[in-house]
């Protein structure tokens, strides 16, 4: 690609970030990384009755933990802004004035009345309800008498006089007739610009190069091609992605679960396989291998191989490769990930090496964050707790003969507690009582941790450390 890759993410700030939307800032970011080109963020918050800051710093909030940097926006700056749209209100005027003055663009004073009751008739008709170009060509002294009636002009611009045409990088070629719209609104009377014109102006003037979004605003490419022509500007190239559908192929929605990056983060999901799963979301890699680095995903990422189908969401492939993710991250960071969901179960262990040595020996065991605090329970005083199976197996008159022979080794002198150690220990206890060992290991494996299941036994021991396991040896003996 010879010319400078720019793309932009432009959300209306309405609350978090959805599925969909972070699908599509990951492909304009994919995109962007693969190419060295800007990524910018734009926001698109005209709808002052839908738009808050507070939505705005959530959407960036998001993007920010699925690792989606920005090289221009709002909060960072750039050349091309401002990145918000409610401060770009006069670069529209000015854009409108242009075409107002080429004869591009129209005064049309019909109020909203008005124009529902003529596409009432001409829908009764069979007619396209389009405007019917009553104000099109008013004269001077027309417009005024409108003026004077109080009535506040929107703003159309001149329907098209023959098909628009786009070569689509996802979809191939599209043809829109040219009967599909009619002279349509780029200002409101308010003088807020219409989205359609809004977008063209910033898409133009940041130089954005390719438009990559969801396959929902392909009925607008339509319009936004009419308006970049009006304008003399050069259009982008388009590739709209397919819509995230459920399983059963309906628009995916809030009754399926989560929805929203902000639960899957509060779910326990790492950023990393939510971006490798969200990849997948209607692009493959071409070796078929789907659990992948994000430095992969950049490297192999291509509009080429965006389908032009509907993505199905997959809940089970989102778990597996987080399951998997969870088992390869670097320990540090996992501790780091892991940190405010065992805070939030009052777990507050301070040294950082200690937790990251639990979260070793369990982390093969879940599927989420989330699950983190449950499966390491054990190794706090407070957090151990007896499950039916593991009481059973200590009623057992043998158990307590294993746990006794147990305590008095590791109390004689100069005993030293290593994993492997620990379970020498086990078989020769096996060995002189005369047991399986299968029954030594499991009597100690249900003392000390309460449960029947989990990591390797000497390696909890020497997690636990001497002491501790000689209490609850004492603690189970003298019940
Ligand atoms: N603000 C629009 C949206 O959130 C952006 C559409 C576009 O990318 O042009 O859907």
């Amino acid at each position: 690609m010879s010319e400078q890759v720019r793309v932009r993410f432009a959300p209306s700030p309405t609350g978090h970030l959805h599925v969909g939307g972070a699908r599509t800032a990951l492909f304009n970011w994919l995109f962007a990384k693969h190419h060295g080109g800007s990524f910018v963020l734009r926001i698109e918050d005209t709808d002052t009755a839908r738009s808050t800051r507070e939505a705005e710093a959530a959407v960036l909030e998001d993007l920010a933990w699925l690792g989606l940097d920005w090289d221009e926006g709002p909060d960072v700056g750039g050349d091309y802004g401002p990145y918000r749209q409610s401060e770009r209100l006069e670069i529209y005027r000015e854009h409108v004035e242009i075409l107002l003055a080429e004869g591009k663009a129209f005064r049309c004073y019909c109020t909203d009345d008005e124009l529902a009751a003529k596409r009432k008739v001409a829908l009764a008709s069979g007619r396209a309800p389009h405007y019917d170009g009553t104000c099109r060509n008013l004269t001077e002294a027309e417009r005024r008498a409108r003026e004077a009636e109080g009535r506040a002009p929107s703003v159309r611009l001149l329907g098209p006089a023959r098909d628009v045409v786009v070569d689509d990088l996802v979809r191939g070629r599209v043809t829109f007739a040219k009967d599909m719209v009619g002279d349509f609104v780029i200002m409101r009377s308010n003088g807020r610009p219409t989205y359609n014109f809004a977008v063209v102006v910033d898409d133009a003037l940041m130089r954005v190069t390719h438009v990559i979004r969801a396959e929902e605003h392909l009925p607008n490419t339509m319009r936004q091609l009419l308006v970049y022509e009006a304008l003399g500007f050069a259009p982008p190239s388009f590739a709209h992605v397919s819509l995230i559908v459920d399983k059963d192929r309906s628009k995916l929605s809030k009754r399926r679960g989560a929805v929203s990056v902000a639960e899957f983060r509060e779910q326990g999901y790492l950023p990393d396989a939510l971006v490798n799963y969200l990849a997948l979301l209607g692009w493959s890699p071409l070796d078929g291998e789907e659990f992948r680095s994000r430095e992969s995903l950049i490297e192999e990422f291509d509009l080429a191989r965006v389908s032009s189908s509907p993505a199905a969401f997959d809940e089970d492939k989102l778990k597996w490769l987080n399951a998997r993710r969870i088992r390869e991250e670097p320990i540090g960071s996992l501790v780091r990930a892991a940190r405010p969901f065992l805070s939030a179960r009052g777990m507050s262990e301070p040294d950082d090496a200690r937790i990251g040595r639990m979260l070793e020996l369990v982390r093969g065991g879940v599927t989420t964050l989330a699950e983190l605090p449950d499966a390491i329970a054990f190794f706090f005083d407070d957090g151990l707790m007896f499950e039916t199976e593991a009481e059973r197996v200590l009623a057992d008159g043998a158990a307590r003969s294993v746990l006794e022979a147990l305590r008095n080794a590791m109390e004689e002198d100069g005993f030293s507690l290593t994993s492997e150690g620990f379970k020498d220990v086990l078989r020769d206890l096996a060995e002189s009582l005369g047991l399986g060992n299968r029954r030594v290991f499991m009597a100690v494996r249900a003392a000390l941790t309460g449960r029947t299941h989990g990591p390797p036994i000497g390696d909890v021991a020497a997690l636990l450390g001497r002491e501790r396991v000689l209490t609850r040896l004492s603690a189970v003996l003298s019940r």
